[in-house]
């Protein structure tokens, strides 16, 4: 059979990407081993994608990790699936994340959790298979987990409070977030859409950058989606000899709270040498309104995820359980029975939390308080960089404190290294959502953020430095980010 062909057929089973179910046997099958050669033939030139699974796609079910889609293949490609297909990417299969893109650790799947497939490259089969099992990250772990593999050259994820940014720490590869609107959001199963954003996942940014040039078109489809307008007064890359000279990059003093593990702190004063040497200056900056990004994030993000999943009721959208012949119930306990059944235990805790803050007894406290810490979030970013930022007209005056103003922001993009599987408990959803301090901000912003492995820590796992930039800044950061690779 024709390489391209049986890579496809093999791929095509969804469940490839659970990594938990890859096995060493479907590797070889595709002449695959750790260290060992690339043996993905595909005609030079053609991109190999994956896409997250909660991206729709007409040749794959798309099941967002949940029982509730189990059985749903959408009839049409989102915009980034046929924008790939039409620019002659190959789409590889899809990939196992967190149920709606509900998590941090991609163990809240019905597909089972993703296993972290470090170090992949270097090891022989037997220690791969004697490794400890750490958590891939997520949601879009199995996307992370596919380019570490490197079963494909890029996956897409999704990046709704660090989806993207943390998987990729955690497996060692790049994870890019864009600005908020860049990218099409059509045929994506929403999450929360004022955050949600596709991104790309690869082992280098050329490959994020040739990417981002098929998708960062505008949609029609997608109201969100920047206009032509717009984006003809984004910031042009300059392509310089020395992306790194001259520059300002600040370090946010909020971004080493106390649960920071000390061996990100060591790799993260590594790059921070690394880039004053190569020219760069070096500058603290202040964001003070970090420490509520968190609970802002998770009232708001739960408040449209509450909405947006209403949907599924195992009526008109998603599973459907045939009640027993004694039930009396109305409608509405049908849908209970449908949902009870098919939703995970995150996603059930998150419709509460949502369904909650937006009820009239909980609205000004919760809902509209979030939204107006997400703001003080946003004034802290416009406030120090050096570009205004083109969505809002003037400079923030929320503060009369002046900093110093920077172009980008470096920070460690998750507090610790990938946690081993069984220590993510499912019940302790708080400290899961400790693992997002570090990225949620720049999402209620919106801005553009990219996280790079720097190398391993003390316990032999990746870890990854995040640049943040401010809106519409996406390929400057991506030059930037590509001279600290
Ligand atoms: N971990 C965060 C959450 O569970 C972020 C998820 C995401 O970015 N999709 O909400």
């Amino acid at each position: 059979m024709n390489p391209t062909k049986r890579l496809l057929a093999v791929v095509s089973k969804p469940r490839l990407y659970d990594s938990s179910h890859v096995s060493w046997e479907i590797l070889e099958s595709l002449d695959r081993g750790p260290g060992g050669a690339n043996a993905f033939v595909t005609p030079i030139g053609i991109l190999r994608v994956a896409i997250k699974d909660n991206i729709c796609t007409k040749d794959f079910p798309t099941t967002c990790s949940s029982s509730m889609l189990q059985r749903f293949n959408p009839p049409y490609d989102a915009t980034v699936v046929s924008l790939l297909k039409r620019a002659g990417a190959s789409i590889v299969g899809k990939t196992n994340c967190d149920e709606f893109g509900m998590g941090s650790a991609n163990k809240f799947s019905h597909h089972g959790p993703v296993i972290n497939p470090h170090p992949f490259q270097d090891a022989s089969k037997e220690a791969w298979r004697l490794r400890e099992q750490r958590s891939a990250g997520g949601s879009s772990g199995g996307s992370a987990a596919a380019v570490a593999m490197d079963l494909c050259d890029v996956a897409l994820g999704t990046d709704t409070g660090g989806s993207i940014r943390l998987p990729a720490a955690y497996c060692g590869v790049m994870g890019y977030k864009p600005s908020y609107g860049l990218i099409s959001r059509w045929g994506v199963v929403a999450f929360a859409d004022s955050l949600d954003c596709v991104g790309i996942l690869a082992r280098d940014t050329r490959r994020i950058s040739q990417t981002l040039d098929i998708l960062a078109v505008h949609d029609p489809k997608d109201p969100t989606c920047l206009t032509d307008d717009l984006r003809a007064k984004l910031p042009r890359e300059e392509s310089t000899a020395q992306p790194l000279q001259g520059i300002r990059i600040g370090i946010p003093q909020e971004y080493f709270p106390v649960e920071l593990d000390s061996s990100i702190t060591s790799r993260f004063r590594n790059t921070v040498r690394l880039l004053a040497k190569s020219g760069a200056e070096i500058l603290f900056v202040s964001l003070p309104s970090t420490p509520y990004a968190l609970s802002a994030y998770y009232v708001i993000s739960s408040a449209e995820a509450s909405s947006n999943l209403a949907r599924f009721d195992g009526v008109q959208f998603g599973e459907y359980t045939k009640p027993e012949k004694s039930f009396r119930g109305i409608i509405g306990d049908l849908y209970a029975l449908n949902r009870s059944k098919h939703f995970g235990p995150e996603v059930k805790r998150r419709i509460l939390l949502g369904t909650y803050a937006l009820t009239a007894a909980a609205f000004d406290n919760y809902y509209l308080r979030a939204q107006q810490l997400r703001k003080l979030v946003r004034d802290d970013f416009d406030r120090v960089f050096t570009n205004l930022n083109m969505l809002r007209e003037n400079k923030s005056t929320t503060s009369p404190v002046s900093s110093p103003t920077v172009d980008f922001l470096l920070h460690p993009s998750a507090i610790q290294s990938a946690p081993p599987l069984h220590e993510t408990n499912e019940e302790d959803s708080l400290n899961s959502y400790v693992q997002d301090i570090l990225t949620v901000p720049a999402s209620l912003a919106g801005l553009p953020a990219i996280s790079l492995p720097v190398g391993n820590g003390q316990d032999g796992w990746p870890l990854g430095v995040s640049l943040v930039g401010q809106w519409g800044t996406d390929r400057r950061l991506l030059e930037v980010a590509g001279a600290i690779e």
